[in-house]
């Protein structure tokens, strides 16, 4: 067995290269919803490719018909068992002075081992600390090999990630995916996430009338779209409650089992500290179960906007012609996103025949991560090792395109090993990342390929 000690030297020799590679691929804005950013996409993609060359590896980068996917294999011996890492290195928009951001986004900086710059905890930081995970694996004669799988469309929902599965099925060996691109519930408290909700986007509008008009003349006997959307939005939920009420959804999921709300209840999941982080002066309940139950184990029918009507100054006596809402559903396992679609659609138009319904692109099912298999318990062992506290079980509210697609169509259980802290300010203004968790989370890595190299 390798003692941690053995492990943190190894950190030591690799720590000016493995921050210079850092700072290096975080100050590429590899920013996937601006297309003029796409020249740096491909920079961080060439720029990636060539750390894992630089550790011995091979590497593809894979053309799809939106951006490329980096995939890099460090082989010990071809008779071992093969571990993917899934990261993504394309990042958020940010600009200095707006959304909060008081530094320049793509500047790397350090203060007291924390780096602050887009891309350092989501999601570039944990794909440097996968990577010298397995340099220092195979430095220790490891019996695993390591695969990268480093996408650069997961911020706009991984379009076109299904080509890359495609080309890659065949050339991959990976026996199992470790996707990393998650957030602890407390600093200091690792958790592990055991599934992720699904989600679709679509927009309810409704036109009564060909022009606005007076509600002194028309009022009372015209229809108001924008009250009648109101209407239809009353009738799929209640606003109080959160409960949907769209007919066939309460049967289209399993309900989260005593035994998994006690999970959530022990997960180390703060009411407290949730309010405070998100500014939530308020909430539909107040206790750990029931909190923790809504955002991880049950669907939610979301209001985002509601367009229509006057909204200036002062007031305008006038009974708008049109109004549109932009609605979207999460999902929990068990329901698919096109059966959910089509609930809600029947719902709505039999409450409201003429309204129209459209879709958006980028439909996600929802996913349930494999457990109870040795594997798990490998992943426990190694966090432990890794950040001197067992990891305790919860759930993500929250959706990784690439997941499903993953497991479906490379046919191997996925598990999550997330090492983002919730102050670390994913999507959000001073982004950062810590050391402690770099180095934490190498010790992880080394730990699983070690154990993953042994017969259990
Ligand atoms: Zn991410």
């Amino acid at each position: 067995m390798i003692d941690a000690k053995t492990i943190e030297n190894k950190i030591t020799d690799h720590k000016t290269t493995l921050l210079q590679r850092y700072k290096e691929i975080v100050e590429l804005p590899s920013v996937s919803s601006q297309p003029a950013h796409h020249k740096d996409i491909l920079a961080t993609a060439k720029l990636a490719a060539s750390f894992i060359e630089a550790a011995g590896g091979e590497t593809r980068i894979f053309e799809t018909k939106g951006n490329p996917v980096v995939w890099g294999r460090i082989e010990n011996n071809p008779s071992y068992p093969t571990i993917a890492i899934y990261n993504h290195l394309d990042v958020q928009p940010a600009e200095k002075g707006k959304d909060g951001w008081t530094q320049e986004p793509f500047t790397f900086v350090e203060k007291d081992g924390v780096f602050y710059s887009r891309g350092t905890t989501d999601d570039k930081g944990p794909a440097i600390t996968a990577l010298y995970g397995a340099i220092i694996a195979k430095e220790l004669d490891i019996k695993t090999n390591v695969e990268f799988i480093w996408e650069l469309e997961e911020e706009i929902g991984s379009p076109h990630f299904q080509d890359f599965l495609d080309q890659a099925k065949g050339i991959s060996k990976a026996n199992s995916i470790i996707v990393s691109d998650t957030v602890w519930l407390t600093p200091d408290q690792p958790s592990m996430t055991m599934s992720m909700r699904g989600s679709f986007f679509f927009e309810i509008s409704l036109t009564t009338g060909g022009k606005d008009l007076h509600s002194g003349l028309c009022g009372g006997a015209a229809r108001n779209p924008l009250a009648e959307i109101a209407g239809i939005i009353n009738h799929c939920m209640n606003p109080k409650t959160g409960e949907i009420l769209i007919e066939g959804i309460a049967e289209s999921y399993e309900h989260p089992s005593e035994e998994i709300l006690d999970q959530f209840e022990q997960s180390g999941f703060s009411v407290s500290y949730f309010k405070e982080a998100h500014q939530l002066q308020s909430l539909r309940f107040d206790d750990v179960r029931s909190i923790t139950a809504h955002i991880w184990a049950k669907p939610t029918f979301e209001v985002h906007g509601i367009i229509g009507g006057y909204t200036g100054p002062g007031s305008k006596s006038i009974v708008p012609n049109t109004a549109t809402a932009k609605i979207s559903m999460r999902l929990v396992p068990g329901q698919d996103p096109y059966t959910i679609f089509e609930l809600a659609k029947k719902h709505i138009l039999t409450y409201c025949p003429d309204a129209h319904i459209e879709l958006e692109p980028g439909m996600l099912k929802p996913f349930k991560a494999t457990t109870g298999t040795p594997e798990n318990k490998k992943i426990e062992t190694s966090i432990e090792f890794g950040f001197g506290k067992k990891p305790v079980f919860a759930a993500e509210g929250g959706s990784i395109g690439a997941i499903v697609p993953m497991s479906e169509t490379l046919q191997v259980p996925v598990y999550f090993m997330g090492l983002s802290l919730p102050e670390d300010s994913y999507h959000g203004p001073d982004e950062s990342f810590r050391w402690r968790q770099i180095e934490g989370g190498i010790k992880a890595y080394v730990k699983y390929f070690e154990l993953m190299g042994q017969p259990s």
